[in-house]
């Protein structure tokens, strides 16, 4: 039979089953402790010995835990390894409890929306998104539960998997929530998990009700603003956005007030790349091992602040569109690069700003604690300097930036009379705040700090007022302080001097004043230590109270430190500024490309031109050998298009282009390989995209399409390709298309928009050397055997690799590709009579009803000149 439970394990369990799917970290003084499947996971996750406790049951409980102070470390380590911690805490002082201390969750921290030091990285943001979906529709949320950052926006679910995917692939959440009945869609979020590495979970559809989500946000943002935000939102949003702030109150059990709006936008507002198309760039990371370094984020990011470096990421993902808003960023890059002093100034004062928006968060949860708000001062301190040096400035940008920048100044003196330069990490011990910022607070440590100099005084004071030379003040435990009067000074004792101990030669007094520096002193450190935290108190809730004009003072820091960081970038590696508008033209002048440019050490990059019109030059089919720099040219081209519209100068002498509406990228094998798709499922389900999706405004590159078949059926569907997106009836969209299959060509002359160009290589000798340039004209020749030679196959391969090159270009391997003509030489084993067939079948099989003119003339050629070939051996 069961025994009962202890008290304590009673409480344990109530709490547990309220949070199933958390670890419960149940606070048992000094430590937190785990019980049963939590104490186990625990264990294995953090490498903790597992003990056991006894529970009043025969069997003792799985238990193991972590010392309080060291839990941050611990609770990240979980929470990056994709499980929910549940903080449950003594909500009431064990010293004055009866019985059971009583319990409760304080907080529940998970993946998306943790605000702890430790699991965040500084310079990314940290993103829960919210997802509600079903057939027909879908919305999305994110927020930052750190920053305060709250944005929405709604689609059609009709070709759901690449629209969601390419949302949430500008913000990389790591914390999916979805309804439950989009459950039907699982297959969407397994798919974005493939590509995505985030933590998912399915919540009940209650979660996601409407009207509970338009009472919600009634209530955080107010009538007015929740109605401007129903208005610009549809069902789905709202419901999404409702289970967001739902489940962030769940978790955080705080108000939130840092987030204080939502923006609304339009997938349609931003140019549109899809998550292929992005990790094709290496927008923001590599291909290869998902580092920042080696992407374009890498050679742009020279931000001072991880404000700015979070800032520069999310304007990367999601690059403008209107030429106008791209111009305000562009004018002001300008006017920085031109005043590099007072540029550097800028820069120098930026690198004090630390990380307003995160502290912000953690003043609204309530987990700030003094150095952050000295932190803060620190950071409000530099900007009257970022202040100063902006007035110099004309652009729009900068110019509105400054009208409405708010220095904070008498907060940040506030901040700064309050508190010592290095307080406490603890709140609750005294030795934050200045002297000078309480006077009751400094009277009361100057009781402390000077107890036995207060009484002496005391004791001077009152010798002089009663002349009683040997007055004393004492003390002891029983009366506490005292006066002490010899008996033969008895009669000067004045009125007010209550007798409370008589002895053999002396009396004991006490005055009022003397009972209130008792009662002073001996109070007067713990009253320190509480007046300290109300100080403290007072001042964060200053902050809180001005968190938003707060936040927009960490907004424009964070867009002057990528401005800034562009116009270093541009200077320091001499990038133009791109003239970008409305036209249909895509004219770059001596084109490089950021990345390979700046991580190429031993050859200089050879700058090309790019010329793209949706008129007679929409469609460039450029040829040439493996390793001429096709891909890189193409992806130039790309990258520089994704630069100018983030705001940023462009490597290139000359740069005019129409706003790009898209981006459609198909190069080259992906990361989806892992995911167990084969290439040529991958190619084609990417190259279906763009054939629906892109526009005669996108940009399309197309890397080797057809690769991953048969050479007919590649060969087919690439000319297929071509002529489906060079119409400008179906696509005609302007795109640069890299092909090995040299019979494109000839689509030059047949489709009004293409032409051919070239990567220039030079023959010397046996080698090959790659001149880099694209020249106008096509190329029908692939020096594969050169280039497998550069790349080190051996001399014997290489040998053998232009004998049967040789033989199939002469025609001897078409139509006896045996064995045994490929054991020999086959010129000295071919028998006439097979050439002699060859030649009868080829005349049979002409439709001579359709032959041209010319196109007889060069069959004639061709068959003349095997014939003499033929008997030139005999
Ligand atoms: P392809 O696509 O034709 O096979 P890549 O574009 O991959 O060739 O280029 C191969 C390598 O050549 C690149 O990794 C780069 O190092 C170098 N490269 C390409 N283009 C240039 C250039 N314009 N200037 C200098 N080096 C280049």
């Amino acid at each position: 039979m069961s025994q009962p439970v202890t008290p304590m394990m009673k409480q344990y369990f109530e709490i547990k089953n309220q949070y199933k799917d958390c670890i419960l970290f149940y606070r048992l003084g000094d430590f937190y402790e785990m019980f049963y499947d939590d104490a186990k996971t625990a264990s294995e996750v953090l490498q903790l010995t597992l003990t056991g406790r006894s529970c009043g049951q025969e069997e003792r409980a799985p238990m193991c835990g972590v010392p309080f102070h060291s839990a941050q470390n611990y609770i990240a380590k979980l929470v990056n390894n994709g499980y929910k911690v549940a903080i449950c805490e003594q909500t009431e002082d064990p010293a004055s409890s009866k019985g059971i201390v009583k319990r409760e969750v304080i907080r529940i921290i998970t993946p998306g929306t943790a605000t702890l030091d430790t699991v965040l990285d500084e310079n990314e943001n940290n993103f829960l998104a919210s997802i509600c979906i079903d057939g027909e529709n879908f919305g999305i949320t994110f927020v930052d539960a750190s920053t305060g950052e709250m944005s929405t926006t709604q689609g059609k679910n009709d070709f759901a998997e690449n629209s969601i995917a390419n949302i949430i692939s500008c913000y990389s959440p790591s914390e999916i929530i979805v309804n439950d009945g989009g459950v039907e869609y699982a297959n969407v979020v397994l798919e974005l998990k493939k590509r995505f590495d985030f933590f998912d979970s399915f919540l009940p559809e209650e979660k996601y009700d409407l009207q509970g989500a338009k009472d919600v946000i009634m209530s955080k943002f107010g009538i007015a603003k929740a109605g401007e935000l129903m208005n610009k939102t549809n069902d789905y949003g709202i419901r999404s956005i409702g289970a967001a702030l739902l489940y962030l109150t769940e978790t955080q059990k705080t108000d939130l007030s840092h987030i204080s709006d939502i923006k609304v936008f339009e997938n349609t507002n931003f140019m549109g790349i899809d998550a292929a198309s992005k990790r094709n760039l290496e927008i923001t990371q590599t291909m290869r091992d998902k580092s920042k370094k080696g992407s374009l984020l890498w050679v742009l990011d020279k931000t001072k602040t991880s404000m700015g470096a979070r800032k520069l990421k999310s304007w990367l993902e999601q690059p403008l569109i209107s030429s106008s808003q791209i111009n305000l960023r562009l004018d002001s890059v300008e006017e920085l690069v031109n005043k590099m002093p007072e540029r550097e100034g800028i820069c120098e004062s930026l690198k004090g700003v630390n990380d307003i928006e995160r502290i912000l968060g953690k003043v609204v949860y309530g987990s700030a604690n003094a150095r952050d708000l000295v932190s803060l001062g620190q950071s409000l301190a530099v900007l009257p300097d970022i202040y100063k040096i902006l007035a110099g400035f004309d652009s729009d940008l900068l110019k509105n930036i400054y009208n409405e920048f708010d220095c904070m100044r008498d907060l940040r003196m506030l901040i700064e009379s309050a508190f010592v330069e290095n307080p406490p990490v603890t709140v609750k011990e005294g030795g934050m705040i200045k002297d000078g910022f309480d006077a009751e607070l400094d009277r009361l440590k100057n009781v402390v700090n000077h107890s036995t100099k207060i009484i002496a005084d005391l004791e001077a004071d009152e010798r002089e007022q009663t002349d009683i030379k040997n007055l004393k003040v004492g003390y002891n435990r029983v009366f506490g302080y005292y006066i002490e009067v010899s008996k033969s000074n008895i009669g000067k004792v004045p009125d007010h001097y209550v007798r409370k101990q008589t002895l053999a030669n002396c009396e004991r007094f006490i005055t009022q004043e003397l009972k209130n520096l008792e009662n002073t002193i001996l109070g007067a450190r713990e009253r320190v230590n509480d007046l300290e935290y109300d100080n403290f108190i007072y001042v964060r809730d200053k902050v809180r109270d001005a968190l938003t004009p707060l936040q927009q003072c960490a907004r424009f820091v964070s867009i002057i430190d990528v401005l800034c960081s562009f116009a270093h970038v541009a200077s320091q590696n001499n990038y133009v500024k791109p003239i970008v508008d409305d036209s249909d033209i895509l004219d770059i002048k001596d084109g490089r490309h950021p990345i390979v440019e700046m991580s190429q050490t031993d050859a200089l990059f050879v700058p090309n031109d790019t010329y793209l019109d949706t008129d007679e030059n929409r469609f460039s089919i450029i040829t040439g050998p493996n390793m001429a720099g096709k891909s890189t040219y193409m992806r130039q081209t790309a990258v520089i298009a994704i630069m100018a519209q983030v705001g940023s100068f462009v490597p290139a002498s000359y740069c005019h282009m129409g706003v790009v509406d898209k981006v459609f990228t198909r190069v080259g094998a992906s990361d989806d390989l892992a995911a167990g798709q084969s290439t040529f499922m991958v190619e084609m389900t990417e190259v279906a995209n763009i054939l629906k999706n892109a526009t005669p405004k996108s940009l399309v590159i197309l890397d080797e399409i057809g690769r991953g078949t048969s050479t007919f059926d590649g060969l087919s569907i690439a000319w297929s390709v071509v002529e489906h997106i060079s119409d400008k009836e179906k696509v005609g969209a302007k795109t640069l298309f890299a092909t090995h299959y040299h019979e494109l060509i000839r689509l030059e002359n047949r489709i009004e928009g293409v032409k051919n160009y070239s990567i220039a290589v030079k023959k010397r000798g046996d080698d090959v050397v790659f001149l880099r340039k694209i020249v106008k004209g096509g190329t029908d020749d692939s020096f594969g055997i050169e280039v497998a030679k550069l790349a080190g196959v051996p001399d014997e391969v290489i040998d053998r690799a232009k004998w049967v090159l040789n033989a199939i270009e002469s025609g001897e391997l078409i139509n006896d590709f045996t064995e045994r003509n490929m054991a020999k030489p086959l010129t000295e084993e071919k028998e006439d009579t097979a050439v002699l067939d060859e030649v009868i079948d080829t005349i049979k099989n002409y439709d001579v009803s359709t032959l041209t003119p010319i196109e007889a003339l060069n069959e004639i050629y061709k068959l003349q000149k095997k014939v003499s070939e033929l008997y030139e051996q005999n």
